[in-house]
């Protein structure tokens, strides 16, 4: 035996040495591992005793890993998996090790007013996923976890029916954090539950004392630049919450309704290009409008100086209006009358007439061109009340117009309105009131009720308004083309969300950062008494920030005025004494608050992340405010990439909402719910569903995807439990064969391994976890289920236990077990710690997650390997469709090859001209196989022919060859073996040679 198998490795290595000039090494040092046959008899008779009686020599699957979990075993398990595990420990463990390079995810928070939902996580496990794959692959992982804990919403949740009557600042502070703080843990323990991988013990708050300071430093640098001003101006106001809003705390409900109305400006003075023009007398102007309650408040109307206009008359009434060509005959439409135009002119004909205000006596408007008219609607003619409108008012900084306004905070016209309309409310009776000012008049011409989009407050779902006021702004405007320069520099994935973020950036002209709140930090300004004027500077502000950094803000509340503004500070400032001056009540928006966030968590001396990730709707919020505020202070982005995820929505592709019922709460995902069909899947088949969808648009979640991740990782852990069952007693320190050593199939196995590894690196690198899945369900089906372990049963159950061929195979198994566990743990810690508990070739107690990322060597990199392994495939394949749906096992195979590569490829794998147990007789799973160089002219009449080609193609396409196989196949005249039940026994009663060694060995 020994022998044999010496002369047979000696006699591989001289012919490949001698040919090594043509295959540049091919397969050098490859051994062979065929067996010599040997006879004998098994001793039994009987079939079936005698397979009874080798039962116990055959080396079957053993492991206790269980196959599937379920119920309140799967979720204790998970439990107890975090815990023997070390998930608590990992975060803090991976800090302190010696690492070359950083990984910094900055975590947006999560906003602290309500339970942890399928957004979050979402959100949170994607970041997990890649922040495991990092720590994993040695990266020192820095991700500290935040929430946005100030502003309006928790504000009204903390105060409830409350409302603010009677509480003072202070205690609505206090409320509002015993709000948060509650919140903040309940979302906590979720995210823990999930397996998510943080610095727990120290996150971030942006009620925290040293973030508010960080903040204000912020707020200081920027005041200090000049980016930061105080303006009158109007803004969307929320009545409802008495606050102003920015444009991401407004929704837009498409099916308001309002009361649009036409109504006429009679022309005082005829603009002096029209006046040379007959018949002109008694024009008006005709306006649309669908906020009537403006009216009192018109300063102008406007016209677009390169339009057509007309003066029509009315058939009905005689009538003469101006309104622009291209509406006149919608508008005739409307009227129900014909329009018979008297004279056309162009908008810049119109410069300098004026108009008579229909509803304030004596009261005369312009009439001023505008860029922002339209004609898509209305008349063409645009009533301009620059409080309450944005275009309106930049028409009025232009032309000096007067901006006051005439409704008050709640949202009802102020005695400036006029004694009719005081102290109605402006959207309902106050519009009413107006509308019958109008008609009075004679200035009505047509009501209509029109459906439209309008902003509404996204927390009281009430509509805004928008009025003047004096507030804070940043302006936006001089930052955004540094901003943009800053995001060229920027990845974003994926990369058409880079247009958005762009538009976004457009949009916004100016960003008003006040609000007239108590939840949150304070604007750090003082007002004069008499003046108004406010008191800001940077010794000022360094001052308060101290003072926050020692005592929190509450102390802006609870402080005199003279320890905010002590007497060194007032000198610096060069102001007067400090009775002079009273405390301002605004507080920051909480888009600044957490925009600020780079500054407040992010490690010096470069506060730059590499990677943001959150969803589309981020894009003008927090990806935004973060980028302006770190643009303004230090002329760069704080993050490298950008990582633009989806919403989660139903089953059914519908927004998730309490009213629709089809909410799925991430709790009663993983630990069951009252109805059974909501069954407990536990946190990794959370994971798994976040891991498989394309999370780059709307994932869909709902009983389908959740059983359909249930059942891929049942799949999963049937391969996981089959490739453990293998390795029982098998100890790849001691036994592992080296990969030279190894069956040309197992170290094609390694190749593919590696193969599989470099592709799912470069996914996670992609921030493409449903590659990664793709790729191992691929990997499982296709290279290992239907056709590794096809193979391999034979020589794992039946070879001896510690031949070099079983040794080889599970030196392979432990390989793809170790690499398939490491590749899916970043999805699925749960299972994959679970497997390395019961995984061999380490020491009790240590942890997949402390052992690094898939160790792939390039010695499985074998040239020549691939194709000897692929073409034996290619002919397998022929062989057996040419016996199609028998048992290959029942059949001897000739293979013919003339001389030539593929020749001797094919006798790397099979020494010996014929074999039951060469390498490729294994692969071909046929009962024997002959190798030749043509077919037998003898063969049996009931031979089955066929040929076929295989394309060899080496070193990069330098050697191409293309090469013909014919095979003939012949029922095997051999009998079953007994024991390893292949086709390879002398007679029915006798083991065949391989198992007859085996048995006597035993
Ligand atoms: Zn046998």
């Amino acid at each position: 035996m020994l022998f044999c198998r010496v002369s047979a490795v000696s006699q591989t290595l001289v012919r490949w040495g001698r040919r090594s000039h043509r295959g540049g090494g091919l397969l050098r040092g490859a051994v062979s591992f065929s067996s010599s046959r040997c006879h004998g008899s098994a001793q039994p008779t009987e079939t079936d005793s005698a397979q009874g009686l080798y039962r116990d020599t055959v080396l079957l699957p053993r492991t206790d890993f269980p196959m599937k979990l379920s119920g309140q075993k799967l979720l204790d398990r998970e439990l107890e998996i975090q815990k023997e595990c070390g998930f608590a420990d990992l975060y803090s463990w991976q800090r302190e090790r010696k690492a070359k390079r950083e990984f910094c995810l900055h975590d947006g928070p999560p906003y602290a007013n309500g339970d942890a939902h399928v957004g979050h996580a979402l959100n949170k496990i994607l970041k997990d996923i890649r922040n495991r794959f990092e720590m994993l692959r040695g990266r020192q992982v820095h991700f500290i976890p935040g929430w946005d804990c100030h502003g309006l919403p928790i504000e009204l949740k903390a105060l409830g029916e409350l409302g603010t009557s009677g509480l003072s600042p202070l205690q609505i502070r206090q409320k509002a954090r015993e709000f948060a703080e509650g919140a903040i843990a309940r979302q906590k323990a979720a995210f823990q539950r999930w397996g998510v991988i943080a610095d727990w013990d120290h996150c971030y708050y942006t009620y925290d004392a040293a973030y508010e300071a960080a903040q204000l430093n912020v707020f200081q640098e920027m005041h200090s630049k000049g980016l930061i001003y105080q303006d009158y101006k109007p803004v969307f106001w929320s009545p409802s919450s008495r606050t102003a809003l920015a444009e991401a705390e407004l929704e837009y409900n498409p099916d308001h309704v309002s009361r649009a109305i036409y109504a006429t400006f009679p022309l005082t003075t005829l603009p002096p290009k029209m006046a040379s023009e007959k018949g002109l007398e008694g024009v008006s102007v005709l306006v649309w409008t669908t906020q009537p309650w403006t009216i009192p408040a018109n300063q102008a109307v406007c016209y677009m100086p390169s339009s057509q206009y007309s003066v029509v008359k009315r058939a009905d009434n005689s009538q003469l209006l101006l309104v622009a060509t291209d509406r006149a005959a919608s508008i005739a439409a409307l009227l129900g009358t014909e329009l018979q135009s008297v004279g056309t002119f162009t908008g810049s004909q119109l410069e300098g007439g004026l108009c008579k205000h229909p509803t304030i006596p004596d009261k005369e408007v312009p009439l001023l061109p505008a860029n922002h008219v339209t004609m898509a609607k209305g008349t063409g003619l645009v009533h301009t009340a620059p409080a309450h409108g944005m275009d309106d008012y930049s028409v009025a900084s232009q032309f000096k117009l007067s901006v006051e306004c005439t409704v008050d905070e709640d949202g009802k016209f102020n005695e400036l309105a006029g004694p009719e309309l005081h102290s109605l409310s402006v959207m309902t009776e106050g519009t009413d009131k107006v509308i019958s000012m109008l008609k009075e008049c004679g200035a009505l011409v047509k009501e209509e009720q029109c459906v439209h989009s309008y902003p509404y407050d996204w927390r009281t779902k009430q509509p805004v308004v928008i009025r003047p006021s004096k507030q804070w702004f940043i302006n936006t405007a001089s930052l955004k083309d540094k901003a943009k320069e800053a995001l060229q520099k920027v990845r974003v994935l994926p990369e058409s969300a880079r247009s958005s973020l762009l538009a976004m950036l457009d949009k916004r002209t100016y960003w008003c950062i006040s609000r007239q709140r108590s939840w949150g930090v304070p604007i750090p300004v003082f007002y004069h008494r008499e003046t108004g004027e406010a008191l800001i500077n940077k010794h000022t502000v360094s001052h308060i920030a101290e003072l926050f950094k020692e005592k929190g803000c509450d102390c802006w509340w609870e402080l005199p005025v003279e320890a905010l503004l002590p007497p060194e500070v007032l000198k610096k400032s060069n102001a007067g004494p400090v009775t002079d001056y009273i405390r301002g009540e605004d507080v920051l928006d909480i888009w600044f608050d957490s925009g600020a966030s780079w500054a407040a968590v992010l490690g010096e001396p470069d506060p730059r992340a590499d990677v943001y990730v959150e969803g589309k709707d981020q894009l003008g919020g927090w990806f935004q405010s973060s980028l302006l505020t770190s643009v303004a202070v230090r002329n760069k982005a704080p993050y490298k990439s950008l990582v633009v995820h989806g919403f989660a929505v139903s089953e059914h592709g519908e927004k998730m909402s309490k009213s629709l019922g089809n909410v799925v709460d991430p709790d009663t995902v993983i630990n069951g719910g009252k109805d059974p069909s909501m069954p407990a899947y536990g946190a990794d088949v959370l994971r798994w569903w976040v891991a498989e969808s394309n999370v780059f648009s709307e994932v869909q979640i709902g009983p389908t995807a959740l059983n359909s991740a249930r059942d891929s990782i049942s799949k999963l852990r049937n391969t996981l439990k089959f490739l453990l069952g293998n390795l029982q007693g098998f100890d790849p320190r001691a036994q592992a064969v080296d990969p030279k050593q190894m069956h040309y199939i197992d170290q094609y196995m390694l190749h593919l391994l590696r193969e599989f590894s470099i592709k799912v690196t470069d996914a996670y690198s992609e921030f493409d976890a449903s590659r990664v899945i793709r790729i191992l369900q691929a990997f499982i089906s296709r290279d290992l289920s239907s056709f590794y372990f096809s193979i391999i049963k034979d020589r794992l159950y039946c070879d001896s236990e510690d031949s070099l061929g079983r040794r080889s195979c599970q030196t392979a198994l432990e390989e793809i077990l170790d690499g398939v566990t490491r590749s899916i743990a970043p999805v699925l810690p749960h299972v994959a710690e679970e497997v390395y508990l019961y995984a061999p070739g380490h020491d009790k107690g240590e942890t997949l997650f402390k052992s690094g990322w898939i160790k792939s060597s390039s010695v499985w990199r074998r040239p020549g390997l691939e194709e000897a392994v692929e073409g034996a495939c290619a002919i397998r394949d022929s062989f057996l469709s040419s016996i199609p749906g028998k048992n290959a096992a029942q059949y001897d195979l000739t293979i013919a090859i003339e001389p030539g590569l593929l020749f001797e490829l094919m006798e790397s794998l099979q020494e010996e001209p014929t074999s039951t147990s060469s390498q490729l007789a294994e692969l071909m799973m046929a009962a024997r196989v002959n190798l030749t160089s043509e077919l037998p002219r003898d063969l049996p009449p009931d031979t089955l022919l066929s040929h076929g080609t295989f394309l060899i193609n080496l070193e990069g396409g330098v050697i191409r060859e293309d090469s013909a196989y014919s095979l003939a196949v012949v029922p095997t005249s051999a009998a079953r073996c007994p024991r390893c039940r292949r086709y390879t026994a002398e007679s029915a009663d006798c083991l065949c040679p391989r198992c007859q060694t085996v048995v006597s060995q035993a």
